[in-house]
């Protein structure tokens, strides 16, 4: 499988070229250059795999040649065999209507998980080849930073550098990342917003000073091997939810368009949605584009699920590619549009397109906290903030009665204690695999929120691509 530009203009790798590759040169997001297909059948046949398995069957139109079945077996094995329950991602049932898909079974009680354990061992595996040192720089609202942090430390032949908004993290997101102290991981909480962050790891991208000496790497979810790999989860739920024969709604607490992109990715796959959820909290960027056409950048509110804190959705541009027929030209005039005003009006082709499969709502904080009581009360489950807000939005969608709706649940509620005790009265405790986190020591440092800053640190302090 070749792996193409949204902007069109950058050079089609491989599926190895773009998991190393991150951002494409012309500024784009690298998409596979089509969309594989599964039949009715095909998918019948993928009921009752073990989940490493399954993801071996779902991935491998997408890694092509650049790993063989049984290699691509050996690494979901390894990755997966890390998390904490056998059914990796369990589905459990609310009432007659609403389930939860729970993503928060790996290391560091995040869905990021997921994707970055397998990423990880991608990583490796194509740098082992190539002899190439990697240099990961990405930023974090929260999750993605522990996640990757616990997938690449003390791996051969990469290097992170982690960006984190100064106090804009909860206090177990921050010690998840800052107490792994192997060598190669380095944690910058830099002063400024996760946007800010984000925008500092994309010039650093396009920043040939930077690239022509170092291999920049993403681990955030503009990387395509991460979306690859959430897109097992829809197909590992439907199938239990009675695949292919019926259709299933996902309702997704989201952010930067990642996770529930990986839902639309499995509908072009043949898997059979009824509706994808756009969940959004009062960071409603995406809220207002799906369902008014306005994708306008607002100022960020920090909320009780700071991975949603977000007013710029990268991975949003993978869908409008696809909803501009894939014309590449014109989806870079329009992103350039976007870039100079932090605004732009979807076109009609884009809003229809969209509205086919996608519906979208928004959650304040009396909603989710009404979610967080509703959940605990009815149904004796304590659940995240984050996963409240997809919570809210799937009992608010209206869908008829014989349609299941599957809420992922993408952070384990002891991530956030606290709000998840205000809403409950109970506080969750962290599981016993990370229960010493907060007696463990802590290592970060701190930078002024300019580039320069950052990117001086981090030339002065990566190994040459080698
Ligand atoms: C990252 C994250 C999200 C948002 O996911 P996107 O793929 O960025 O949309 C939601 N909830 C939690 C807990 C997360 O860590």
């Amino acid at each position: 499988m070749d792996y193409i530009s949204t902007r069109g203009s950058a050079p089609a790798l491989d599926f190895a070229g773009a998991t190393l590759a991150g951002l494409a040169s012309d500024g784009g997001l690298y998409v596979p250059r089509e969309w594989p297909r599964f039949s009715a059948a095909d998918i019948a046949g993928f009921a009752g795999l073990p989940y490493a398995e399954l993801a071996q069957r779902i991935m491998q139109p997408f890694v092509g040649d650049s790993l063989t079945p049984e290699r691509l077996l050996e690494l979901t094995r390894a990755a997966y065999g890390r998390f904490a329950h056998q059914a990796v991602t369990p589905l459990k049932q609310f009432d007659e209507q609403q389930w939860l898909l729970e993503l928060f079974h790996g290391p560091t009680l995040a869905f990021k998980d997921v994707a970055l354990q397998l990423l990880g061992l991608l990583f490796e595996e194509f740098l082992g080849r190539s002899g190439q040192n990697l240099t990961i720089v990405g930023a974090t609202s929260g999750d993605t930073g522990s996640a990757a942090i616990d997938a690449v430390a003390g791996r051969a032949k990469v290097d992170i550098f982690m960006l984190h908004p100064k106090g804009r993290v909860s206090e177990v997101q921050r010690r998840q990342m800052t107490t792994v102290l192997a060598p190669n991981v380095t944690n910058i909480a830099i002063e400024g917003t996760f946007d800010d962050a984000q925008a500092m790891v994309k010039r650093i991208f396009n920043d040939g000073a930077v690239t022509s000496r170092f291999n920049i790497g993403a681990v955030n979810s503009i990387n395509w091997a991460r979306l690859m790999a959430q897109v097992v989860y829809y197909f590992a739920a439907g199938l239990q939810l009675g695949a292919p024969h019926r259709p299933v709604a996902f309702s997704v607490p989201t952010g930067n368009f990642g996770d529930v992109f990986a839902g639309y990715v499995a509908a072009q796959m043949g898997l059979p949605i009824a509706r994808l959820i756009v969940a959004t909290n009062v960071n409603d960027i995406l809220h207002r584009a799906l369902s008014q056409g306005d994708y306008s950048a607002g100022t960020v509110t920090p909320t009780a699920a700071p991975s949603m804190d977000i007013q710029v959705s990268s991975n949003f541009e993978r869908l409008l590619f696809d909803l501009n027929g894939r014309d590449g030209a014109a989806l870079s005039a329009q992103m350039a549009g976007f870039e100079a005003t932090k605004a732009m009006q979807l076109t009609n082709a884009q809003r229809e397109g969209a509205s086919a499969l996608f519906t979208s709502a928004r959650a304040d904080a009396e909603e989710m906290d009404a979610a967080i009581r509703w959940a605990w009360e009815a149904c004796g489950e304590l659940i995240d903030p984050h996963t409240a807000i997809g919570l809210h939005a799937a009992r608010a969608s209206g869908l008829p009665r014989d349609v299941p709706v599957v809420t992922l649940a993408t952070a384990h509620p002891a991530k956030f204690p606290e709000a998840v005790e205000a809403a409950t009265g109970t506080r969750p405790v962290l599981p016993a695999r990370v229960g010493d986190l907060f007696e463990r020591e802590e290592r970060l440092i701190e930078l002024p929120g300019t580039y320069e800053a950052v990117a001086d640190y981090v030339t002065t302090h990566a190994v040459p691509k080698g």
